[in-house]
């Protein structure tokens, strides 16, 4: 954290001495109360997300970003967030992003692979990169480089912008004892993961998150994944799903993503540029360790006080979704030369850190339940 604000902190003092020279008597002084000074001139910007308002972790987290941004340049840049529908539907951001109707967004890339299947590697692959591996691969492994190229062809710069960590497997109302439980079944599951159970048998559905609770009550889905205890409490599925089933096989640690319009941003001067993208790895960051504090207590809650039957996925169920997973993702690399470019950059980093980590985090892990 202390790295990542003394970065900010550089950074912006770099860009204000760039820009410096060139800048009106518009900016507030940098000397002398800056809280208190008002600023004469405020860009304003919309951000639309694919999250309801202010809901737990995600809304907020889009707010956290917003709040960023406002603060830390003295609301030179103000950025007023929308929920879902508020102003566009939350399937449509990407385009009302693209085309300049809002100037951010806040989402995730696996919701456009109509546009391009390859995005979905921007976001998360089943039995993939978990958060702290998929930001080492966005940061410093070129995966952000080729996300960025991925994008600039809808006028769109994005930047990851939280992350929830290893996901749950999802609410079902029957127990999935076998592959063959899969079959027929109707369930919202996004990107990869649905290409997944639609060649296990099932059929995958794409909804946003508001509609959820309504399509299982009504009966519309059999099943459905969200995130994990912290959001899921949230939303009251424990209501509608007897089963609540781990591990989130197809979601190890999802990145979201703010779209920023590339036009808005290359407008702004350089410093607040650099505010924008800054923020977005500040909020990037919190929002991880939030979802690792909260879930803690939210399982407790629906363990305890709602008696949500919890039930892990069988190894054969497991091993046979690894298997059609590994396929899906190769099929998605043989598409065109970038698709492949994006595998590749993906699968060298993959096998890599996958070598580490069992020297890493998965021997300490291993070491800590075995020594409780
Ligand atoms: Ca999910």
């Amino acid at each position: 954290m202390k790295r990542l604000i003394t970065l900010l902190v550089s950074t912006l003092l770099l860009a204000g001495l760039l820009t410096g020279c060139g800048e009106t008597t518009a900016a507030p002084s940098a000397e002398g109360n800056q809280s208190s000074s008002k600023p004469a001139k405020t860009i304003k910007w919309k951000m639309v997300t694919t999250w309801p308002k202010n809901f737990p972790g995600l809304g907020t987290g889009a707010e956290n970003l917003a709040n960023k941004i406002n603060t830390l340049s003295n609301n030179r840049l103000h950025v007023k967030v929308y929920g879902a529908g508020e102003l566009v539907p939350a399937l449509e951001i990407f385009d009302a992003v693209s085309r300049g109707t809002a100037q951010m967004g806040h989402g995730a890339a696996y919701y456009w692979k109509g546009k391009n299947p390859t995005f979905q590697f921007f976001s998360t692959v089943p039995f993939g990169l978990t958060a702290q591996e998929m930001n080492g691969w966005l940061y410093n492994g070129g995966g952000l480089e080729l996300w960025q190229e991925a994008y600039s062809k809808h006028n769109l710069i994005p930047m990851p912008a939280g992350n929830m960590g290893v996901q749950m497997g999802g609410w079902f109302n029957k127990e999935i004892k076998g592959i063959d439980d899969l079959k027929g079944l109707k369930m919202r599951i996004p990107g990869l993961g649905g290409e997944v159970l639609n060649r296990a048998g099932g059929t995958p559905v794409n909804l946003p998150g508001g509609e959820l609770f309504t399509a299982m009550q009504s009966g519309t889905i059999d099943a459905t994944e969200w995130v994990g205890p912290y959001n899921d409490l949230a939303f009251g599925f424990h209501k509608v799903a007897k089963y609540y089933y781990y591990p989130g096989w197809h979601e190890p640690g999802t990145a979201l993503e703010a779209i920023i319009n590339k036009e808005a941003l290359e407008a702004l001067p350089k410093d607040l540029q650099a505010i924008v993208l800054e923020a977005c790895k500040l909020a990037n960051h919190e929002m991880l360790a939030e979802y690792t504090a909260r879930n803690n207590d939210a399982l407790q809650t629906l363990i305890t006080k709602h008696k949500v039957q919890i039930r892990r996925f069988p190894d054969d169920v497991l091993s046979k979704l690894r298997s059609i997973s590994d396929e899906v993702v190769k099929e998605l690399a043989g598409k065109d030369a970038f698709s492949q470019k994006v595998f590749d950059s993906y699968s060298s980093y993959r096998e890599k850190v996958l070598s580490w980590s069992e020297y890493s985090e998965r021997a300490y892990l291993n070491v800590r339940a075995d020594n409780k």
